[in-house]
């Protein structure tokens, strides 16, 4: 067997690896003594997170002014000096994969001091009472359509899931092929929609009426359609695409279209946003959409006391404050 060729004789190796050895315990020990050097820190320490994401962390309040709005940190650490300044909102927004959104509000542990500690407990995504009624394809079609929802707003981070979809399968029963929100009471007559859940029926055809040229109204075509009313909640599935239920739900839960708003921006968030009126790629949420899921007082999950206690007015048009982020801000990577 030959041997490996030295590049470098063998003493000299040796003290390399010696003074590299030396380098390094030496850098550690100088950022641990720089660690303890520096001035201490407020801390904000999210606890009993489910999974390891990287959590989006919206930090408002007074540090030297009451100017930090939507500061953005990922998961626990150290914030500055965080004051309690009076009149000032003070709050912290957590957004993570696989947990439910946290909104502390107002915070009011922070001192002048700089060793406060906000703790931030975690808790498991909230989910959506979903019942589908299947009057047309197969009982899979809804299990396979809220497994796509789950799907965009887990990993957007909007803290909602979709299982253990009630599916009513009554495909080779009905007569109901067509439905439109403007005219719900044949439908709702033969399937009663549970109260608290969102009902979703599927139907062969869904359409909405347009008003054209002449002022008439006339039924057109659309995939989905949410009907807009919160308890009991109906949506629509006609000839749907993979992300019209998740699509509708954002309507439920107060998103409106973000065609306007999208188009003016380079993010992938919004290129690709969930709630544009039509496109072959809907797959993503801004922060500022997974907050007002969460907090808007039309969504859905407040009209029916789900999720984090607190509901304000926050509507898409909004003009950014402390109190409502804007609708096209966004944190990458989620
Ligand atoms: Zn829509």
């Amino acid at each position: 067997m030959r041997d490996r060729p030295d590049l470098l004789p063998a003493g000299i190796d040796l003290r390399t690896k010696r003074y590299l050895t030396a380098f390094a315990l030496f850098t550690l020990i100088l950022l641990i003594v720089i660690w303890y050097l520096l001035p201490p820190q407020d801390q904000i320490t999210l606890v009993s997170q489910t999974g390891s994401d990287s959590a989006t962390v919206l930090l408002d309040g007074w540090r030297t002014a009451c100017d930090v709005d939507d500061e953005v940190h990922r998961g626990s650490g150290r914030v500055g000096n965080m004051q309690p300044g009076t009149s000032c909102t003070s709050e912290v927004a957590v957004f993570a994969i696989d947990n439910a959104m946290q909104l502390v509000t107002p915070v009011t542990v922070w001192t002048n001091a700089s060793t406060d500690v906000v703790t931030v407990p975690m808790t498991t995504p909230l989910n959506v009472p979903l019942t589908a009624w299947v009057l047309t394809g197969i009982a899979a079609d809804p299990v396979v359509n809220a497994s796509r929802a789950d799907a965009v707003y887990n990993s957007m981070q909007a803290g909602i899931s979709f299982h253990n979809v009630d599916v009513r399968d009554y495909h080779t029963q009905t007569a109901i092929t067509v439905a439109a929100c403007e005219r719900l009471e044949t439908l709702k007559t033969a399937y009663p929609p549970v109260a608290s859940r969102v009902n979703a029926y599927y139907v062969q055809t869904v359409t909405t009426d347009t008003t054209v040229a002449n002022g008439a109204t006339v039924p057109t075509s659309v995939p989905g359609k949410w009907c807009e009313g919160t308890n009991p909640a109906i949506i629509l599935m006609g000839a749907w695409y993979t992300e019209t239920l998740a699509h509708e739900l954002g309507h439920a839960f107060s998103l409106q279209h973000s065609d306007s708003w999208a188009a003016s921006s380079s993010s992938s968030a919004t290129n690709d946003n969930l709630m544009l009126s039509s496109s072959i790629s809907r797959s993503k949420l801004t922060i500022g959409q997974a907050f007002r899921v969460n907090v808007h007082n039309t969504s859905w999950l407040k009209q029916n006391s789900l999720g984090t206690a607190l509901a304000r007015s926050c509507p898409d048009s909004q003009t950014p404050t402390a109190r409502c982020p804007a609708i096209s801000f966004d944190v990458q990577p989620k």
